[in-house]
C-alpha cells in the first residue's frame, strides 16, 4: 500500500477584506495568504467578499444573471463578479467572488468613513453579505466542505449554516436544498476587540427566527452581537496565536467573550499567522541596498548605514533600535512615549544607541515623538505610513521594540527575526509564541522579553539588550542566526488549518 495522502478540501473563505482588494488590517493579508498556501497544498479555495466602491469592476469578469439574496423577509438582488487572486497558480487558482450591491457596498469606506466610522446599516450590510455567501455557491453549483468565516462581519455564516442552510432553508434554489448538509464551519477571530454589536431591531435582516436569537446567543445586554453568536455556533474556532487563545479565556483579555470561549473548550484553539516570505525575506527584499542571509551578513551592515542616512543620523558604533507601529494604546506607546514618564527619553539619554521610529496614530503621541526628536540627537522619527522604509528599518536595526499591551499575533516580531533583528518585546499574545527570551548564562533565545507594561520595565529590558550587545557579541550573533533560521511561512500555518478543517468535519 502507498502512503496515505492528506485529504483535500473545498474551502469557502467568507471575509469582508482580502488583499489586494480591500484592507484595513491584518485580516486582509491573512485571508489571501492563507488561501494561496492552502491552494498550494492542493485544497480548492474560493473567497467571497463584497465589491466595495474602490474595487474596479473593469478588471473583473461578471457572472451571468443576477443573484437573489433573502434578506429581512424580502429579497435583495445583486451582481457577482469574479477573478483569480494574483499570484495564484494556473493549476489550482484561488478564485475570488465579489458581491456587487450598489446600495450596500457602492460607497467609500469598508465599515465606515471618518464622519461615520460605523455605518448605521452595517448589521444589514453584513447580514446580506453572509447570506450571499451561500447563494453564490448555489449559483455556481459548487459546494464547500468547509465554510471558513473571518471576524464579526462574516460571523453570521456559521449561524446561518447551523440554523437553516444545512437544510437548504433560504429557499432561493429549492432544487439544491441540502447541498450544505455535509459542510462544517470554522470561525477565525483576528481581533476580539470588534464584535459587531448592534440594536436587535436589526435582527430580522438575518432571516433567522427569534428562537435562534436566543439559541445561538446573539443576546448581549439586550443588543445583538454578531461575533458572540458565531463563537457559540461555529463547529470550530480559532484565533491567530496559541498564547493569545489562552489569554482570551481570561477576563483581562477576553473582551467580555472569555466565558463564551471557555464554554467552547477544546473547539477553540490558536494557529499562528504566517508571514509573506516572498516579500519579507532578506534574500529577496528589493527595498534594501544588498540582500543578505545567514551565510553572508554583509547586507545587514549596509542596510544599517542606509537607515542612518535615511534618518540623517551620524555614524556611530552603537546598536540601532527600530520601531514601526500604529500609535495606539494596544502598542504600549503610553509607557514608551507618555508625556512626563515615558521611557523613550531616558533610554536615549542614558544608553549609547540610536533609535529610529516610523508610525502614525493618536495625536498626543505624534506630538510627543516630534518633541523627543527635536531634543535628542540619537532619536529620529518619521510620522506616516511608509512600506519601503519599514523594510529598511527591519533590515538595518539590531533590535526592534514592541512593548504591546496585547498582540493577537503580531507580524513585526516575525519580520524582525527573519532579518536577524532581535525583538525586545512584552511577553504577551503571539509575541510569547514566536520569541524565546534570552538566557545570558547559556546564550539561548531569540529576543528580550518583559512582563510589566511600565516605563521602568521597557527601560530595563532595552538596557539588558544593549548590555548584551556590548558584552556578549557572540550571543547576539548566535541569536540572530537562530531567528533567521525559523520557519514562519504560511505553508506551516496552512497545514494546521487543514487539520482544523478535518476536525471540524469530524465533529460537525
Ligand atoms: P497590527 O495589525 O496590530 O497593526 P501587526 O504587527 O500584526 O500589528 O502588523 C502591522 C503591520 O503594519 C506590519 O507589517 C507593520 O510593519 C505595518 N505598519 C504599521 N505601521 C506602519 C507604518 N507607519 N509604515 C509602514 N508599515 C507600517
Amino acid at each position: 500500500m502507498g502512503g496515505k495522502t492528506a485529504p483535500k478540501y473545498r474551502v469557502l473563505m467568507c471575509s469582508s477584506e482580502a488583499v489586494p482588494y480591500a484592507k484595513t488590517g491584518g485580516l486582509a493579508d491573512a485571508v489571501s495568504a492563507l488561501s494561496l498556501a492552502l491552494a498550494k497544498l492542493g485544497h480548492e479555495v474560493r473567497i467571497v467578499m463584497p465589491r466595495y466602491y474602490g474595487i474596479n469592476r473593469d478588471k473583473l469578469v461578471k457572472l451571468e444573471g443576477a443573484l437573489g439574496v433573502p434578506l429581512g423577509g424580502g429579497e435583495e438582488w445583486c451582481a457577482v463578479y469574479t477573478t483569480d487572486l494574483p499570484e495564484s497558480g494556473k493549476k489550482n487558482p484561488v478564485r475570488v467572488y465579489f458581491i456587487d450591491h450598489e446600495n450596500f457596498f457602492g460607497r467609500d469606506g469598508i465599515y465606515g468613513v471618518p464622519s461615520e466610522p460605523d455605518f448605521l446599516d452595517n448589521p444589514r450590510r453584513f447580514a446580506f453579505f453572509c447570506r450571499s455567501c451561500f447563494q453564490v455557491c448555489r449559483k455556481l453549483d459548487w459546494y464547500p466542505d468547509v465554510i471558513h468565516a473571518h471576524d464579526w462581519p462574516a460571523a453570521l455564516v456559521p449561524v446561518m449554516l447551523r440554523y437553516g442552510e444545512r437544510r437548504g432553508a433560504s429557499g432561493e434554489f429549492p432544487e439544491t436544498a441540502g447541498s450544505f448538509a455535509g459542510a462544517a464551519s470554522v470561525l477565525t477571530i483576528h481581533n476580539l476587540g470588534y464584535q459587531g454589536i448592534y440594536s436587535k431591531d436589526n435582527f430580522p435582516s438575518t432571516n433567522l427566527g427569534w428562537d435562534v436569537f436566543y439559541q445561538a446567543g446573539f443576546d448581549d445586554w439586550d443588543m445583538m452581537n454578531f461575533l458572540k453568536a458565531g463563537i457559540n455556533t461555529a463547529d470550530k474556532l480559532n484565533t491567530v496565536s496559541p498564547n493569545y487563545a489562552r489569554e482570551t479565556l481570561t477576563p483581562a483579555h477576553g473582551f467580555r467573550r472569555d466565558g463564551n470561549l471557555r464554554w467552547r473548550g477544546a473547539d477553540y484553539t490558536g494557529i499562528l499567522n504566517g508571514i509573506d516570505t516572498s516579500v519579507w525575506n532578506p534574500r529577496l527584499d528589493r527595498f534594501i541596498p544588498l540582500p543578505f542571509s545567514t551565510g553572508d551578513m554583509g547586507g545587514k551592515a549596509k542596510a544599517k548605514e542606509a537607515l542612518r542616512r535615511r534618518y540623517g543620523l551620524p555614524d556611530a558604533d552603537g546598536p540601532m533600535l527600530g520601531m514601526v507601529c500604529r500609535l495606539t494604546e494596544q502598542k504600549g506607546v503610553g509607557a514608551l512615549f507618555g508625556p512626563g514618564y515615558g521611557s523613550a527619553w531616558s533610554i536615549c539619554k542614558d544608553m549609547n544607541l540610536q533609535f529610529v521610529f516610523l508610525g502614525s496614530g493618536e495625536g498626543w503621541a505624534e506630538h510627543e515623538i516630534a518633541g523627543l526628536a527635536s531634543r535628542l540627537p540619537n532619536f529620529k522619527a518619521r510620522v506616516g505610513y511608509d512600506e519601503e522604509l519599514s523594510h529598511l528599518i527591519e533590515a538595518g536595526s539590531d533590535f526592534f521594540l514592541m512593548p504591546s499591551l496585547y498582540e493577537p499575533c503580531g507580524l513585526n516580531q516575525m519580520y524582525s527575526l527573519a532579518y536577524g533583528t532581535l525583538p525586545i518585546a512584552r511577553n504577551t499574545g503571539g509575541l510569547a509564541d514566536t520569541i524565546q527570551n534570552y538566557n545570558q548564562e547559556t546564550g539561548e533565545g531569540t529576543g528580550f522579553m518583559f512582563d510589566d507594561l511600565t516605563p521602568q520595565a521597557i527601560y530595563n529590558t532595552v538596557g539588558w539588550a544593549v548590555w548584551a550587545w556590548y558584552n556578549k557579541p557572540e550571543h547576539i550573533e548566535a541569536m540572530r542566526r537562530r531567528g533567521m533560521e525559523q520557519d514562519f511561512s504560511w505553508s506551516r500555518s496552512a497545514r494546521k488549518y487543514a487539520e482544523l478543517y478535518r476536525s471540524a468535519l469530524q465533529g460537525r
